[in-house]
């Protein structure tokens, strides 16, 4: 039986088809980043809403597809320049943090580099130590290099263990550097991009499977939340060793997030896969006179 974790996915923009297909292809457990939403959010409210629903409702759709669903807290870097709404967010973010499924502090890092990005980096660093969970690392797209050594430098200028760090979309440029500072380095598949599969075929044949970790950070963008089952079968295909295809795209994932205390193998294994007769808040995944699916834990062999 293949089982996948894909550690970063924007789940809330997402649609049932996405959840069956993920499921389909073997993925059993998912985290979802707070991030911004593409639209700048003007309230406080917005973001504590939006924080309720990753902790909240998305953990319930997925559950109601067999899918278990974690999330990462913490205020993006885009937004953190809006100073005056970021700091009534900072607020929020230590109720947020110790709820169930919190996984980690992210995506947080540097977006432009502005000063107002490493403030509310730095204090989230802070934050990230004071409830003993791991950090969630948001590298910028411009300028990705310095962006990404300048992530790293603070981190340890906060002394956060390296080894409780995942720094995410890498290319072949950061990948060293990451890895040799003890960094976790997680990489998206975008399609139709320079980092596809095939490229990351490359990067685990050259750099081997430890600390690397495989994600499809699927939005409302153009992206594909089955990337990580299918480079894990392009990994097969050009002769990655099971092992390490294993280590890239489930278990790095879950060793690293594990380390909240809030991700467990037998959320998964062990729970009643798919149970829509299930309602949150009164609300259910069914619409007009559908009829619940309902499936144990041993009807989860698919592939
Ligand atoms: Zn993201």
């Amino acid at each position: 039986m293949e089982m996948y974790i894909d550690p970063h996915i924007h789940l809330v923009s997402r649609t049932t088809d996405d959840y069956e297909a993920m499921r389909k292809a073997g993925i059993v457990a998912t985290i979802e980043p707070a991030f911004w939403l593409g639209q700048p959010r003007t309230e406080v409210g917005s973001f504590k809403d939006y924080f309720s629903t990753l902790v909240g409702w998305e953990r319930f759709r997925a559950s109601q597809f067999g899918i278990v669903h974690y999330c990462t807290m913490g205020l993006n870097s885009k937004e953190a320049n809006n100073v005056p709404l970021a700091e009534q967010v900072m607020e929020l973010l230590p109720l947020f943090a110790g709820k169930e499924g919190v996984v980690a502090i992210g995506e947080i890092g540097y977006d432009d580099q502005t000063e107002a990005e490493d403030r509310f980096y730095r204090l989230q660093l802070e934050l990230a130590k004071e409830v003993n969970l791991p950090v969630l690392i948001h590298t910028p797209h411009r300028d990705k290099k310095k962006g990404t050594t300048r992530s790293m430098d603070v981190a340890e200028e906060h002394q956060v263990d390296p080894g409780w760090v995942v720094v995410d979309h890498n290319n072949e440029e950061t990948v060293k550097e990451v890895l040799d500072r003890g960094f976790w380095a997680a990489f998206t598949i975008y399609p139709h991009t320079k980092m596809g599969s095939e490229r990351m075929v490359e990067i685990v044949k050259q750099y081997g499977p430890e600390r690397i970790i495989v994600n499809s950070a699927a939005d409302w963008g153009i992206s594909d939340p089955l990337a990580v089952p299918k480079t894990a079968h392009l990994m097969r295909k050009m002769g990655i060793p099971e092992e390490h295809v294993r280590l890239t795209t489930y278990q790095n994932a879950l060793t690293v997030f594990g380390l909240s205390g809030q991700m467990d193998e037998n959320d998964w294994l062990k729970a009643p896969s798919i149970d829509q007769t299930k309602k949150l808040g009164g609300n259910s995944v069914l619409r007009g006179g559908q009829v619940p699916r309902v499936e144990g834990p041993a009807d989860r062999v698919e592939n």
